[in-house]
């Protein structure tokens, strides 16, 4: 599987010489390769690691790595006003949504951000944009932060009005769930954002519910699909971070609320 990781960075890298953007389609082809691997998760125990209780709490030190957003106020406000009926670019997080990058290079993740892509528009095609995320944390628990968090990312189709979005520099989920310092720094990540914002605890999403859509995650929005308005068309499906980690997060965040 080392080979196929490989593809998939070589992949993203190569586009900057030879092929300048990818789809949403190319990248659920590839996502769609690690499935098999991602069931491998179920060798984790459904329980966080009991050391985490015992680990003081430490307040996150966010890295700036920005992405240039002022560059995309203008896409951004006509792809809120396309999608939520709001352009506006502010955020007021009331939901932080988790993710995995399915590629083992931070910097990959970054550069495809900022390079952008054409992305899903609705059932109107597709669209030339910059999906973003607010956070991005790294194998050795280390935070970036790639957009203000009073600013709207794109990271999140259906919940982007409304969330912080987090990414974890991960293949899978049984490779996420295998680095306790970078699950832990997680953990405290959004301990800290529920009680900077005052998330409560049915605010903390992941994106294969978000995907699932409405039914699972009421605050779901997309005015701009009017064909699968209240979910994720099937072929867009997400699998990140996956049910073993929600269920890690959210038990551990029962035990030690913020
Ligand atoms: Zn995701």
């Amino acid at each position: 599987m080392r080979a196929a990781r490989w593809l998939w960075a070589g992949l993203m890298v190569g586009a900057v010489a030879a092929q300048p953007v990818y789809t949403n389609t190319d990248i659920h082809s590839l996502k769609s390769r690690y499935l098999p691997k991602a069931i491998r998760a179920s060798r984790f125990p459904p329980s966080y690691p009991a050391l985490f209780d015992s680990k003081p709490y430490q307040t996150p030190k966010y890295v700036a790595w920005m992405l240039p957003f002022q560059d995309w106020a203008d896409e951004y406000r006509a792809y809120f006003d396309r999608h939520y009926h709001d352009p506006r670019i502010q955020l007021q997080p009331s939901l932080i949504c988790m993710h995995y990058t399915v590629t083992d290079s931070a910097e990959a993740v970054w550069n495809s951000f900022n390079r952008g892509c054409y992305m899903s528009n609705g059932n109107k095609g597709s669209v030339f944009g910059h999906v973003s995320v607010h956070l991005m944390i790294d194998q050795a628990g280390t935070v970036y932060q790639l957009l203000p968090f009073d600013r709207r990312c794109t990271g999140a189709y259906g919940v982007n009005h409304k969330a912080i979005s987090i990414e974890m520099v991960a293949s899978d989920e049984g490779d996420l769930l295998s680095r306790t310092r970078q699950v832990w720094s997680s953990f405290c990540v959004v301990r800290d954002l529920m009680k900077r914002y005052n998330i409560p605890a049915q605010g903390i999403i992941a994106h294969y519910e978000v995907s699932q859509g409405k039914t699972v995650v009421p605050d779901y929005l997309d005015y701009n699909d009017t064909e699968v308005p209240d979910r994720y068309p099937e072929k867009y499906a997400r699998y990140d971070p996956g049910p073993t980690y929600m269920g890690w997060l959210r038990s551990y965040l029962q035990k030690n609320p913020p």
